[in-house]
């Protein structure tokens, strides 16, 4: 535990309230549970799957299937908040290394560069990080777990300006608490809920990118025959153009198995047979993914997930929100996940809330979270959501609300990944404002808006070379 952390759990545990509840037990749901132990006398997580004890996909997250990537800014909230992680993942198979380095990521149709960053995230499969994080969560001693148990509304003082707790779907029965946590993902209730209680319901921004009706397509396939490989992920994706509109990656997963996965937004489907499948990846940018698999035969059928568009909650912008409730995670903003950014993002709320209930304990109680919270939230999310909704909206086809100074956002989106062609120190610098360790304003310096102005983006990248210290090499933990 960092210093800071454990100088704050003396000090503040149990001081705010004597009992909060989660609704939702996924990874957000318990990073949450875990924070607000630091500041209830006892947390209950509400959860209305049955997650299995190995680390498999689950009915509740049936994204679990696919490939989940943990940009390093997510990572290093793990660690801050489940110090020992580190090593149970790494026992379980999963690779650490600095993401510059063993992620072979082709962006926009240049190679991203492969020098060290300082960066460490994990490669592996999502079902692993969440039984990490559940094994790491239920140990805290005051934190509970009630499984196979949905939630079906809150419950609210006589005035209907405070939520007291939440009520049990199966039976009925109501469970009283100081401070709710509704954390139960994209389908979340909450709107509909505080409108029972008379508040508004948030605006939404939804965007429509038709990730392929058939959406993301994965195949799980197993160690290819002598492999070599100088990566932890190979991902190669569009082309800035609105022509290009497909994605292809490998990504390893632990015990020796590995993810395909093929994405086409606006329709541009992924085949669902092996032969079509691999073809598709044959026609990406870059044959790099094709030429691992072209060989390889697939360990089982195709897992298909479907979506057409992605939704953001505008709780920050309700004048009035029920007191004693915060909506985190996906429940508040589902990112399209080709780029990889919910759990991240979704994690720093969390540690957001942390501050919030800080800054709570030192001021005013519990009657004061919601606007701060959803205030500095809603700046976390804007700093992914704004870049990469630029990028969907290059496709003409794209529906929806463009993000704000739409043209101006375009433009130097354009420059920065010219510049990052050409550029090392601002090829890291751009990486890590993906990878959502530094703010997007760390690349508004003079000196990088200057060269950015005259950037080209090369016509055609050379694939990196062969680099097979990449995945070994030694990244020491970042300090969180
Ligand atoms: C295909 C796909 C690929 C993705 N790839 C990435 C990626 O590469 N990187 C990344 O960071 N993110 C990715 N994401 C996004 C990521 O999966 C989510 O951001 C993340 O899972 C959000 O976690 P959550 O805890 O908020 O919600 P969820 O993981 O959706 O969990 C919600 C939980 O709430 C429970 N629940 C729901 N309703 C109730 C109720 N009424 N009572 C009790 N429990 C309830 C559910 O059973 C579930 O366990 C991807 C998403 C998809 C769809």
């Amino acid at each position: 535990m960092s210093d800071n952390l454990a100088e704050n759990k003396a000090t503040t545990q149990c001081r705010l309230g004597e009992h909060a509840v989660v609704i939702g037990g996924s990874m957000v749901g318990l990073l949450t549970a875990r924070v607000l132990s630091d500041y209830f006398e006892r947390v209950t997580i509400f959860e209305a799957d049955t997650p299995p004890d190995e680390a498999v996909p689950r009915k509740g997250v049936p994204q679990g299937s696919h490939a989940h990537v943990l940009m390093a800014g997510g990572a290093d909230v793990m660690r801050k908040y489940f110090p020992d992680i580190h090593d149970d993942l790494v026992a379980a198979g999963a690779e650490y290394g600095d993401p510059t380095l063993n992620w072979r990521v082709s962006i926009g149709g240049r190679w991203t560069p492969r020098i060290a960053s300082g960066m460490g995230t994990y490669v592996m499969s999502r079902p692993l990080l969440e039984a990490m994080a559940r094994k790491h969560t239920v140990a805290i001693a005051n934190i509970d777990s009630r499984v196979a148990t949905a939630v079906s509304g809150y419950t609210y003082d006589d005035s209907k300006t405070s939520v007291t707790g939440l009520t049990l779907e199966q039976n009925g029965e109501t469970i009283a608490a100081d401070f709710v946590a509704d954390v139960s993902g994209r389908n979340s209730k909450a709107s509909s809920w505080i409108k029972a209680m008379g508040f508004a319901s948030p605006e939404r921004s939804n965007v429509g990118v038709d990730v392929g009706y058939v959406g993301y397509v994965t195949f799980e396939v197993a160690e290819p025959p002598g492999n070599e490989r100088d990566w932890s992920m190979l991902c190669v994706t569009q082309k800035a153009i609105p022509e290009d509109t497909r994605i292809g990656g490998i990504f390893y997963k632990e015990g020796g198995r590995y993810l395909v996965a093929a994405t086409g937004c606006h329709k541009d489907y992924a085949p669902t047979d092996w032969p079509g499948f691999v073809a598709y990846m044959k026609e990406l940018p870059y044959s790099s993914v094709y030429d691992v698999i072209k060989d390889l035969q697939p360990l089982g059928e195709a897992k298909v997930y479907r979506y057409a568009s992605y939704l953001r909650r505008h709780y920050e912008r309700l004048q009035d929100f029920p007191k004693r409730l915060v909506v985190l995670g996906d429940a508040m903003c589902s990112f399209n996940p080709v780029y990889g950014q919910g759990m991240t993002v979704a994690a720093k709320e969390a540690e957001h809330l942390h501050a919030c209930l800080q800054q709570c304990l030192e001021s005013g109680g519990l009657d004061k979270v919601a606007q701060p919270f959803f205030k500095g939230a809603a700046k976390l999310v804007d700093a992914a959501w704004d870049g990469t909704t630029v990028e969907d909206f290059r496709y003409p086809q794209t529906r929806g609300e463009r993000p704000r100074g739409y043209g101006l956002a375009k433009w130097l989106n354009r420059k920065f990944f010219a510049l990052s062609a050409t550029d090392d120190e601002f090829g890291v610098a751009f990486i890590k404002v993906l990878g959502l360790v530094e703010p997007p304003e760390s690349l508004l310096k003079p000196k990088y808006l200057l060269k950015a102005l005259f950037a080209r983006m090369p016509e055609h990248d050379r694939e990196p070379s062969f680099m097979p210290e990449a995945i070994q090499a030694e990244v020491k933990l970042a300090k969180v």
